[in-house]
């Protein structure tokens, strides 16, 4: 069960993060977290472990430039806790200034899961309700459900026309029995996506489980299809060599592989050119230090052992310096080559949108890791058990955390030997991933008394029991205010 499935609409979980960086570019989130001026605490302690381009995001954080976030919501159940790290994520950034856009993908839970229209009148009410009590603030944000978005929609129609079945086969493995509306509500996604960035290009993060990383690629690859101005065109504006030109082009034609690699220079065909550039130099140069070895019949080091030393050392040089230049011209070929595809990409989107056009920037994503259910195994939202919705009774997610799966040990003796599995266990990701909020003091300490057999599971799943009860208190406290208020919210709540 090692397989790394990514379905969307799958209920696949993802048991080795690893090798979703290695099979499908997903950088670490800890490569980025010192950009992010004031990181969210998923992002603190890994549980926000991936992302693309983040750092455009980021870096328009820091620089106090245009940016957005959107998540979108498929009203199918109850929200749940699972969904709440979600809700929160989406919530911080419209806090850390971004533009935020959450969305109900009632379209999609209509073509894709068959839900009937009442059905999602109603989720759609709680998913609003929940989030409105996190802390979504609807006069700074935006809020919308995919039915009722006619520019969304609109956008939809013409992203469909650069996408074309066989890709739906490839990225979603839709065959002939698949329904037409099912297709349009990926066209639709694609469209929210993209969506903040209608009015004015800017870098957009879309916070995810794993699991929906097709639709990242799919969208992040349309966004660039929609350019009329090629980089090839911007390119044509600045002064480059033939061979630089014909490098450019190879880049373009392998654009999809740059964009999911985009610190490796070494693309496509490209890559290989430049790799065997580099090659080449390096076997000069080492064929001729073994050239210049057996000349002397002795190592080369010390080169004072050559017979004409004075000779041979200003012959070793004169090699040396030239391949050196090589090298160098390389390296530079490499560097300008960076340089230049990246104000090509700026070019080529300015272009775009002074004529009109969409000059999308490919969107960002950040990746989290998905809860475990309270019983073992997959949270999920079919297993009442398995999770604790935001509507449960105080008393019941009291009782559901009391009769979690632990990662204790068999005696309370041995726990105190061996101490707590606190990584294996559902309780102490309920401490890491919410009821520590954003005290990190606490979550260390849980942590390490579990794992240092200083903390027992009856104890500590009491604790963490009231902390749910006291959570869903709040909660739904302030849902409560909030349905009071909702007739004021420009949103439609009735399909
Ligand atoms: Fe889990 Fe707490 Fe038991 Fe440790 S002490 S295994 S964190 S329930």
């Amino acid at each position: 069960a090692d397989d790394v499935a990514l379905d969307p609409w799958g209920s696949s979980t993802v048991s080795d993060y690893r090798k979703l960086f290695e099979e499908f570019g997903i950088e670490q989130f800890d490569e980025v977290l010192d950009e992010v001026p004031d990181p969210h605490y998923l992002m603190r302690r890994g549980v926000i472990f991936g992302h693309r381009d983040y750092r455009a995001v980021a870096e328009a954080m820091r620089n106090d430039e245009p940016w957005a976030a959107l998540s979108g919501f498929m009203p199918t159940g109850d929200p749940h806790i699972g969904h709440k790290m979600v809700f929160d994520e989406i919530i911080w950034h419209q806090q850390q200034g971004g533009d935020a856009y959450a969305l109900i993908a009632d379209l999609e839970a209509h073509s894709a899961r068959g839900l009937t229209w009442d059905e999602i009148d109603e989720h759609t009410r709680d998913y609003i309700l929940s989030l409105l009590a996190l802390g979504f603030d609807p006069e700074a944000g935006d809020l919308y459900r995919q039915s009722t978005n006619r520019e969304v929609q609109n956008l939809a129609f013409e992203l469909g026309i650069e996408a074309n079945f066989s890709e739906f086969q490839a990225i979603y493995g839709f065959d002939g029995e698949t329904d037409v509306s099912h297709m349009e509500s990926v066209v639709t996604q694609m469209a929210d996506i993209l969506y903040p960035q209608l009015d004015e290009p800017k870098p957009t993060v879309i916070p995810v489980g794993p699991d929906q990383d097709p639709h990242m690629r799919f969208a992040r690859d349309l966004s660039t299809r929609m350019r009329f101005f090629k980089v090839t065109d911007a390119f044509a504006s600045f002064e480059l060599t033939d061979t630089e030109r014909e490098l450019v082009a190879i880049a373009y034609d392998h654009r999809e592989e740059y964009a999911e690699d985009p610190d490796q220079p070494r693309c496509g065909e490209a890559g290989e050119w430049l790799a065997d550039y580099e090659t080449s130099a390096t076997e000069a140069r080492n064929g001729a230090v073994e050239k210049l070895d057996n000349a002397g019949k002795e190592p080369l080091r010390p080169r004072t052992r050559f017979l004409d030393r004075n000779a041979t050392d200003e012959a070793f040089d004169a090699l040396v310096e030239e391949i050196d230049g090589e090298k160098r011209r390389y390296e530079a070929h490499v560097d300008a080559f960076d340089l230049d595809h990246a104000a090509a990409e700026e070019l080529a989107r300015q272009v775009e949108v002074d004529h009109g056009g969409y000059g999308f920037i490919p969107p960002s994503s950040i990746y989290h890791r998905f809860m475990t259910g309270l019983t073992g195994g997959k949270m999920s939202s079919s297993i009442p058990a398995s999770h604790i919705s935001l509507l449960d009774d105080p008393e019941e997610g009291y009782d559901k955390v009391k009769a979690a799966t632990t990662g204790g040990r068999e005696t309370a003796e041995e726990q105190r030997e061996k101490g707590g599995k606190a990584d294996e266990c559902p309780v102490y990701e309920l401490y890491a991933y919410l009821l520590s909020g954003d005290d990190d003091e606490f979550a260390k300490e849980v942590y390490e008394e579990c794992v240092g057999g200083d903390r027992l599971c009856g104890g500590c799943k009491e604790q963490a029991a009231e902390l749910m009860e006291q959570f869903l208190e709040d909660h739904q406290a302030k849902r409560e205010e909030w349905e009071a208020k909702l007739d004021e919210l420009d949103f439609e709540f009735d399909s």
